[in-house]
């Protein structure tokens, strides 16, 4: 369309630069849909790391309670032992002294006993709770493999399509740019460059940028509204359209 001296397409450059910045905001867009995208499987996973290393703790922690289990268990028997054996001594026994000594030891050994069972009875509560929360997170970790494997290829379809739609308006885009005599093309190229996602172009309207509300001398106006050279927006720097 563009011959390469400074004529423009019959439209001017004003449709061809309101048109590539509608496809750069959908570049823009689909762009900002990958991230999203990724960010479902992330926050999946991050998640999912998060009860990993929860299980680890909690299962370090139930293997010191059946250590602990097992250590009053033992210390329970042996005090069950102590006891059977001062009663066979209290039987024997015929000093009083004696018997009173036996039978205070016995005494000691009854509520050490006592003691011994209710800290059992504890752990053994305590050790269930983690058990039934470990089985828990491992049912979690489970599901959530399953939902993992299935959003991440639900994502990887999404992903793939946005990007097939990116690659089709950057191919309009650059055709598109084309069109453009080179110092429009520049001088669209600079506001792109320099305001990166956000909006490069304003609007010309009523002799103000309608993003800033700069006005616009009326020299410029009068440039402007024939097209022929690019102008910038003195207050925001964007490139002036006349819509
Ligand atoms: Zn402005």
């Amino acid at each position: 369309m563009n011959s390469g001296l400074d004529t423009q397409p019959i439209s001017g450059p004003y449709p061809i630069l309101r048109e590539l910045g509608s496809l750069q905001r959908m570049i823009g867009e689909h762009q900002a849909k990958i991230l999203g995208h990724k960010k479902r499987v992330e926050m999946i996973q991050a998640t999912r790391q998060e009860k990993s290393a929860e299980l680890a703790e909690k299962k370090a922690l139930q293997k010191t309670k059946l250590l602990e289990i097992r250590r009053h268990e033992n210390a329970l028997a042996q005090s069950e032992e102590n006891l059977g054996r001062a009663k066979g001594h209290s039987n024997e026994a015929d000093a009083t002294r004696q018997v009173e000594s036996i039978e205070k030891e016995m005494l000691f050994l009854g509520q050490q006993i006592s003691q011994l069972e209710e800290q059992t009875f504890k752990l053994i509560g305590e050790s269930d709770i983690l058990l039934v929360e470990i089985k828990e997170i491992e049912q979690y970790l489970t599901g959530s493999e399953k939902a993992l494997k299935e959003v991440g290829h639900e994502v990887d379809s999404l992903i793939e399509a946005d990007q097939l739609e990116i690659k089709n308006l950057e191919e309009r885009f650059t055709e598109k740019l084309s069109e453009l005599n080179a110092e429009f093309k520049n001088a669209f190229l600079h506001v792109v460059k320099k305001f990166g996602k956000g909006k490069p172009l304003a609007w010309f309207e009523e002799q103000r940028c309608d993003c800033c509300r700069f006005l616009i001398d009326r020299q410029t106006g009068i440039e402007l509204s024939h097209g022929i050279h690019p102008h910038f927006c003195p207050g925001c720097g964007r490139l002036l359209v006349v819509r």
